[in-house]
């Protein structure tokens, strides 16, 4: 039987730990000691050793648990959660409309009160700690959406969607929508972005460029360029919607240049999916240094595309995890990654085995880790479990990924590909952002 540690720091942890170290390669102790500091930062993480013993300060012995850096998903719509699991086989813009907008038109502060406090819950048993969040379209709603991110202790981004063309709150006059929306927009970026020593962080998210005039565009960006808070929105998902972007935007040389035309590229910016684009998009988004979101599950699950995930990695472009629930249908970022992992390998399987290598284990941990910390300009406080960052980690119990009872590794690699391949809902036992542990998961007592 474990014991639990306490709820705050500090606190000092004996256990396996994993983790991708920034300077590159993994870290990997079977026994090893994490510290925790009073003010949440990691104090040393290394091996155990006797001397290791503090009696003032004794450790939590929770072998045979990992310690790993918490998963940053950096695309999911929190309205859409109730629809998750539901609506595969449609195409993205039918998918919309049947399911999505008809949900999302009923996110009112009310629904986002009852919602949000349990989202975070499902965000923390599933491993993640940090979440980059679409709203619905009212302001009330998103306020309540950070006041129960800010209750819950995980870290978001959050940003309440801007339609000014086809939305779904059809009780605006259509001529005032734009002004409106920019200036809810800019009203919850000044209240909440930042909030918390930075804990709470604002996006301003346009939903895509189909539900958007170039003004939208091009005044979200500035928005975002004036505060410093992020810019988030959804890039070559589906033919279809490729199509109705270049009907609707003549004048642009492709998707990307549509967001490039608003001065909505850059370090800041998030792009969701970036599936299906052309060389010169990807040398666009690799030079203007732009992050892509990559949600293998969902571009499955809508039978959008497969992402040449490998040929970016390769221009050196930011690329981080997303599990975008609801065209995703799971929130873990663990079953996210067998998805991309097969993927991957259908992409060099179609190739006759040509195609890309498909990634280690250890590089989808780096990627939904280390990788969305970087995407978000966050990585050096977030992302891996090294002295000095903030302590955003979780316990996972390897025994419930063993294939059968007593089947154990102590090879990193093998670990992880059981964690990805094989994820369990309980799997994740505990959660902590910045050392405090967060409600969710299901413990170890
Ligand atoms: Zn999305």
């Amino acid at each position: 039987m474990l014991t639990s540690p306490p709820a705050r720091p500090p606190f000092v942890l004996r256990a396996r730990v994993l983790t991708p170290i920034g300077a590159g390669g993994t870290r990997y102790e079977r026994d090893g000691r994490v510290e925790v500091a009073e003010d949440g930062r990691l104090g040393s993480v290394g091996p155990w050793h006797d001397a290791s013993a503090d009696a003032e300060r004794p450790p939590i012995d929770l072998r045979p648990l990992v310690l790993m850096p918490g998963m940053i998903d950096l695309h999911v719509h929190l309205p859409q959660l109730p629809n998750a699991g539901v609506g595969a086989g449609l195409h993205l813009l039918d998918w919309l409309e049947r399911y999505i907008f008809p949900l999302e038109r009923g996110f009112d502060e009310a629904t986002a009160e009852r919602l949000a406090p349990a989202a975070c819950r499902a965000f923390a048993a599933a491993g993640t700690t940090t979440a980059v969040m679409y709203g619905a379209v009212y302001e009330p709603s998103l306020d309540a959406a950070f006041r129960a991110v800010e209750t819950h202790g995980m870290r978001a981004v959050i940003g309440k969607v801007m339609m000014d063309r086809g939305s779904y709150d059809t009780r605006l006059a259509i001529d005032s929508i734009l002004e409106i929306s920019l200036q809810q927009s800019a009203d919850l970026c000044s209240r909440w972005h930042g909030a918390d020593g930075g804990r709470l962080r604002y996006a301003f998210t346009p939903r895509f460029a189909i539900t958007c005039s170039r003004e939208m565009l091009r005044e979200s960006a500035a928005l975002a360029a004036s505060t410093g808070a992020y810019w988030q929105t959804h890039l070559s998902e589906d033919h279809d919607e490729l199509d109705e972007v270049a009907r609707l935007f003549p004048e642009a040389i492709d998707y990307l240049d549509v967001y490039d035309r608003a001065g909505g590229l850059g370090p800041r910016t998030i792009l969701a999916h970036a599936i299906h684009l052309s060389d010169r998009e990807v040398a666009r988004l690799a030079e203007s240094d732009t992050a892509v979101a990559h949600c293998p599950a969902s571009n499955l699950f809508l039978s959008s595309g497969a992402m040449p995930l490998a040929h970016y990695l390769g221009h050196r472009i930011r690329v981080g995890m997303g599990s975008d629930v609801s065209a995703g249908p799971e929130l873990s970022i663990f079953a996210n990654m067998r998805a991309g992992a097969y993927t991957q390998s259908g992409l060099h399987v179609l190739a006759d085995g040509r195609g890309p290598e498909p990634l280690d284990p250890l590089d989808w941990l780096r990627l939904a880790t280390l990788g969305g910390a970087k995407a978000l300009g966050q990585d050096a406080d977030i992302g891996s479990l090294e002295a000095g960052k903030e302590a955003d980690m979780i316990a996972v119990d390897p025994r419930l990924v063993a294939p059968v009872e007593g089947i154990d590794s102590h090879d990193p690699a093998e670990i992880m590909s059981r964690l990805a391949f094989r994820p369990h809902p309980d799997m994740v036992r505990l959660a902590w952002v910045r050392g405090r542990s967060l409600d969710g998961p299901p413990g170890i007592a």
